[in-house]
């Protein structure tokens, strides 16, 4: 996979995170190679830090969030997702994820951000006739009208016009 950094994302950061996620991964039992075995992803999400699949049995983080963030916050997350990966599926946030998360260390918060984390600016700003404006990663592939001159109905009038955000 390509790691897509956004501005001011570090790549050196992603390589020591690589090896910090991997060794507390290895602590808690979680390792790659045999049967039932653990491995480590990167993926390229702009606002989602981690997922835990208990199909492909991997843990996968985010290379451009991670690219942006200290190495408190971003293990504080792997060892969010490490606790799905012990507590098993179908636990998501109850207390059992919840004591797990806590006795491995991590704040046990349900979502990254509490700890300063940094978000990664949208790329694209879209903006209708009348001036409301939206954000989003990935540019519509098709017209959308603005949600607020017309909330119910598909009015042409109110086409957003996108355009990278600088
Ligand atoms: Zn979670
Ligand atoms: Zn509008």
């Amino acid at each position: 996979m390509e790691i897509k950094l956004p501005p001011g994302g570090n790549l050196e950061q992603i390589k020591r995170i690589e090896a910090v996620a991997i060794t507390l991964m290895a602590k808690h039992g979680l390792r790659p190679g045999q049967a039932g075995g653990w491995s480590f992803k990167w993926g390229n999400a702009a606002k989602v830090g981690g997922t835990c699949s208990y199909k492909t049995r991997t843990l996968r983080f985010s290379a451009p969030l991670f690219s942006l963030w200290t190495t408190a916050q971003a293990v504080d997350l792997i060892k969010h997702e490490i606790a799905h990966a012990l507590a098993g599926e179908g636990h998501h946030h109850d207390e059992i994820w919840w004591k797990i998360a806590r006795d491995i260390g991590a704040t046990g918060s349900r979502c990254w951000g509490k700890l300063g984390e940094k978000s990664i600016p949208p790329t694209w700003k879209g903006t209708c006739p009348k001036g409301h404006v939206r954000y989003a990663y990935r540019k519509p592939k098709q017209a959308r009208c603005c949600g607020i001159c017309s909330p119910h109905v598909f009015d042409a009038r109110y086409i957003r016009k996108w355009e990278p955000n600088q």
